[in-house]
């Protein structure tokens, strides 16, 4: 699960995702995750 970058409380779910697809890469969800705990935005790989 990702964990806030201030905080580092986990954040289940992602406000908003979207796929990004480098060329001659396989391509992966990218979530933006808004902190429950201190309000911090944060975008990470979601799985
Ligand atoms: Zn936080």
């Amino acid at each position: 699960m990702p964990k806030c970058p201030k905080c580092g409380t986990e954040v289940a779910k992602p406000k908003k995702t979207w796929q990004l697809a480098p060329k001659g890469k396989k391509a992966v969800t990218i979530g933006l995750f808004q902190c429950p705990n201190c309000g911090a935005f944060f975008r990470a790989a979601v799985k």
